[in-house]
């Protein structure tokens, strides 16, 4: 991006031979810094900018289309959340501590839900997938033989294969009873090693405390 717009003005000026004049610098936009300049020479207007704007397929809740956003905003967004970085602590990185100007709040948290939103879809595409591979190759080894059952007066056909559960959480869990407010339970196949179920919760817990103060 910064060696297209260093070679973009670079020429004009060589071939106008005039130095290029700073119209403004748009800072509105959250990470995204656009400035405008005009050539005093030909008049044409110039537009450099710090990022890409990108369109997701995501469309945010309570709106008809995705809009275009900075490529910045979206990548810090995404970067928070895969690292475990809240909101405020992001803010307080880049803002606080670097003097970058970030998008406010509000808007962080519209990019972060957006985040949230594609991961999820991609987890459930990932998990079909891992899935539909796992019962496939579990055919394919010499000692598959489906398992038959009654059900309701029915007969069914069922697929055994071998599969790895493990999990934990903030309680000690017995029997894989995992539970409490922070846990994570996956089912591994024991056929192709990859992930096929990821059961995880998080529950926050909010405290309230009502202080009475009698006056006598
Ligand atoms: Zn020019």
């Amino acid at each position: 991006m910064w060696t297209q717009w260093t070679r973009m003005i670079s020429e004009h000026v060589a071939v106008c031979g005039v130095p290029l004049d700073l119209d403004d610098v748009n800072k509105h936009m959250g990470m995204s810094v656009v400035q405008n300049w005009t050539c005093p020479k030909c008049n044409q207007k110039l537009k450099g900018k710090n990022c890409k704007w990108i369109k997701t397929e995501i469309v945010e809740d309570g709106r008809k289309w995705s809009r275009p956003q900075p490529e910045l905003n979206v990548r810090i967004a995404k970067g928070g959340h895969e690292n475990g970085i809240n909101a405020d602590k992001v803010i307080g990185l880049v803002e606080g501590s670097l003097g970058i100007k970030m998008p406010d709040k509000r808007n962080y948290r519209h990019t972060q839900r957006k985040v949230w939103d594609a991961q999820e879809k991609l987890f459930h595409i990932r998990q079909e997938e891992n899935l539909a591979k796992h019962v496939a190759d579990a055919k394919q080894l010499p000692e598959y033989q489906p398992l038959e059952f009654e059900y309701n007066g029915e007969t069914h056909t069922t697929n055994p294969s071998t599969v790895i559960m493990d999990g934990g959480g903030k309680k000690r869990a017995f029997n894989h009873r995992i539970n409490g407010d922070e846990t994570g339970f996956i089912v591994t196949s024991g056929v192709n090693q990859r992930p096929i179920a990821l059961v995880h919760s998080q529950v926050s817990i909010l405290c309230q405390f009502i202080f009475f103060i009698n006056y006598i």
